[in-house]
């Protein structure tokens, strides 16, 4: 039985951008976007959020497509919910680790109602998306009554819960075309299966020259280890150019651990991960996923 809401609210829904950025400016920081739902009912229920207006994005139109554009990249509406994600074909065929990283969100149920732009936008140091669309290098579409811009994700989350909309919407998410070649897995630690809390987890995107161990890229992100989901900036730089051997990978695994150590005490979120793994156990994971991913495409 979910606990009485604290206030009640006004619910508006407007059928245009435009009027949903008429109604944020006029309601100011009282008003909340309303996606799926499913992490800001929790926090209305359970931890005392007291929105005086909730602005429902789901009757805006075209907010919910998935574009493939001239040249491959991809553009993603930010209601494209986590369940598209998982089953379209155009995120299979060309963003799988996307597709792979969906399907081990929550149940059936919070998929079909969770959204890519509501998994962002709530910034959970351990939101399932970030990690894979860091190694995408996807950017973020930020539109406000000033106009519209890019950031790219790396830059989008400035700790838990926080972003920089600065009560902006997410209007898409753009994620280039990967180049052939390149594969990337996303692990994800969780002790048991289906609905389980938040562990930590490594998505690893590697771009290898054609029939050689030789790296041409390649990119590392954690989440659910530091107050943002991250890029291993030292980590890939073990392996960017070189060969990848069996030592190498065991050293960018190390130094992926040592990244997160300058985040001082147990500076994750206490929603998310923090609060159920120890601050250690989360960076030993984070060694063994990164060991593992990289070992799993580099084979
Ligand atoms: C039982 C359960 C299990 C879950 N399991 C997982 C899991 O395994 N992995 C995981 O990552 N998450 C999990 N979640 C969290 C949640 O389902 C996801 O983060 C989901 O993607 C949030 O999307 P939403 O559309 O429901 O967001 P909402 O709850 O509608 O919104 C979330 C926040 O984002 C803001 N927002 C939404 N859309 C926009 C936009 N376009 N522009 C600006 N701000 C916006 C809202 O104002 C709100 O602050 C779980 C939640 C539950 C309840």
């Amino acid at each position: 039985v979910l606990p009485r809401l604290a206030r009640p609210f006004e619910y508006e829904a407007p059928r245009s951008l435009g009027e949903a950025l008429d109604l944020l400016r006029r309601w100011g920081p009282d008003a909340r976007l309303l996606a799926g739902g499913t992490d800001l009912l929790v926090s209305m229920h359970e931890r005392g959020l007291t929105p005086a207006c909730l602005i429902d994005l789901k009757r805006i139109p075209d907010l919910d497509e998935i574009d493939v554009l001239p040249g491959g990249d991809v553009r993603l509406g930010p209601l494209v919910t986590v369940r598209t994600l998982e089953r379209s074909p155009i995120v299979h065929e060309r963003l799988p680790v996307l597709a792979e990283a969906a399907r081990l969100i929550g149940s059936v149920q919070i998929r079909n109602l969770a959204t890519l732009g509501g998994n962002l936008c709530n910034a959970s140091p351990s939101a399932d998306l970030a990690p894979p669309l860091l190694v995408l290098d996807a950017s973020v579409e930020i539109t406000g009554t000033g106009g519209s811009k890019r950031v790219p994700l790396s830059k989008f989350f400035t700790g838990p819960g926080r972003t920089v909309l600065n009560g902006a919407i997410l209007t898409a998410v753009w994620v280039p075309a990967p180049p052939l070649g390149t594969r990337a897995v996303y692990l994800k630690h969780t002790p048991r299966q289906a609905m389980d809390v938040a562990g930590p987890g490594v998505a690893v995107y590697v771009h290898l020259e054609a029939g050689s161990a030789k790296c041409v890229e390649v990119r590392i992100a954690m989440g659910g280890v530091a107050p943002t989901p991250l890029r291993a900036a030292q980590a890939e730089a073990v392996l960017r150019g070189k060969n990848v051997t069996p030592e190498r990978i065991e050293t960018a695994a190390a130094t992926a651990v040592g990244e997160i150590h300058r985040y001082a005490g147990d500076a994750v979120d206490q929603r998310s991960s923090g609060r159920r793994f120890s601050r250690e156990y989360r960076r030993a994971m984070v060694k063994v996923l990164t060991r593992r991913a990289l070992a799993q495409i580099c084979r």
